[in-house]
């Protein structure tokens, strides 16, 4: 027997009250977007993150998560976007150091907590309506199945940049998902509204859609920088520009932000220093000040080897010969080789003659083989500068 559908409008209330923006409703039944992201990362665009194959049945099947699932409620919240930087503004000018990039969405505390707290509130509200009914709450717990229950639930389309997109909101928003055994009213399906626009795969620097609406996740800026370990492929380190945790560019050209309104839940924007950065600072950061600095913050995931390979790159796009001092410093002292092999690439990309002196110099006392590469390559600049037919 089919148990009567209970209305949502408290559910909604109690949202708007928590501070999410978008509320929707699906019925529970099997993901179509688990099939999609099985050929994802079978077509290796999900690089070194193919672990989250793993468990894939059981986000298709919501029933296997929650046993008796009827209803999944999806949230959105808000998150602010910085744009419209002038871009001459993170240069290395007269002397000073060369400003970084963080994506929007790390410019708070972590999310996850965050966002899961609230959510929770979401799920005893449900509770309070359905006293029987049990359910859990998913915070960015699968990146392809939450969109495709995003766009069921009506908060928005799959966008072409593989962003969930809404008409009123943009896309710079987080998600959540309680799947829970009450019956809900459920809400109508978003339709796509990207139309012939192609404005995030024209800007992407990276060339990380192989199609409209297929990510490529090895040459995304937000993989390079958060989820690969080891070194970033160097034929894609040029275009990665200042970004240094994530990248919001897809988002930023996206029109649909333009109307998107200022955030209000404020741990969302308690870090705001964190936009530009100061990369010559954060590329001496040491254990105990990494720790101290990122405490409860999504660039904590990074580990500092990882923060400073993405900040010496970052030096290496857009700072200038202020920044050799510093470089060759870190090079001399810095204990881990990542590291180390990334500052290399940024004084041969810098490419003055106190760069390439400062690599011959670090050479003779290197001992890793893999920043000795790193070097020789960097090197190789130079003759490549000194000789351009060469
Ligand atoms: Fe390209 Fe940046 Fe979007 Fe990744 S986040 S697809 S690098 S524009
Ligand atoms: Fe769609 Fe254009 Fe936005 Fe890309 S930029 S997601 S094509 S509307």
């Amino acid at each position: 027997m089919c148990a009567k559908a209970l209305a949502t409008d408290p559910l909604r209330l109690r949202a708007q009250q928590l501070g999410f923006d978008l509320i929707g409703v699906t019925p529970a039944d099997p993901l179509q977007a688990a099939d999609f992201f099985a050929r994802w990362v079978a077509l290796g665009f999900a690089g070194a993150m193919g672990y989250l194959e793993r468990g894939i049945d059981r986000r298709r099947n919501l029933a296997r998560l929650v046993p008796g699932a009827r209803s999944v409620i999806c949230l959105g919240m808000h998150y602010p976007m910085v744009d419209d930087r002038d871009p001459n503004s993170i240069r290395s000018v007269d002397g000073e150091s060369p400003k970084g990039r963080v994506a929007g969405y790390a410019l708070g505390d972590d999310y996850h907590d965050i966002v899961q707290a609230r959510a929770r509130s979401i799920l005893e509200e449900v509770q309070r309506i359905d006293p029987t009914s049990k359910g859990r709450c998913f915070v960015d717990t699968a990146p392809v199945l939450e969109r495709e229950l995003g766009q069921r639930a009506g908060l928005g389309w799959w966008g072409k940049n593989t962003c969930l997109i809404n008409k009123h909101r943009g896309s710079a928003f987080f998600l959540a998902e309680i799947v829970t055994t009450a019956s809900l009213h459920v809400d109508r399906p978003a339709t796509d509204h990207c139309g012939t626009c192609t404005h995030c795969l024209d800007a992407c620097p990276t060339d990380a859609f192989p199609e409209p609406y297929v990510l490529d996740a090895r040459r995304c800026i937000s993989y390079l920088t958060i989820e690969l370990r080891g070194p970033i492929p160097r034929h894609l380190r040029s275009s990665m520009g200042e970004w240094i945790f994530g990248c919001d560019i897809c988002q930023d050209v996206c029109p649909w932000n333009r109307r998107a309104p200022t955030p209000v839940v404020e741990d969302l924007t308690s870090r705001m220093e964190l936009a530009t950065p100061d990369l010559l600072e954060l590329l001496e950061l040491d254990d105990e000040g990494f720790r101290r600095r990122f405490r409860n913050h999504p660039i904590k995931r990074t580990k500092r080897a990882g923060l400073l390979r993405n900040v010496a790159v970052a030096i290496g796009n857009v700072g200038g010969d202020s920044c050799v001092p510093v470089l060759a410093r870190v090079l001399s002292h810095e204990p881990a080789a990542l590291v180390r092999g990334h500052v290399a690439w940024a004084l041969g990309n810098i490419g003055s003659q106190d760069a390439f002196d400062t690599l011959r110099a670090a050479r003779n006392g290197e001992a890793d083989r893999s920043v000795v590469e790193e070097i020789d390559a960097a090197l190789a600049r130079q003759s490549r500068l000194d000789d351009p037919d060469n």
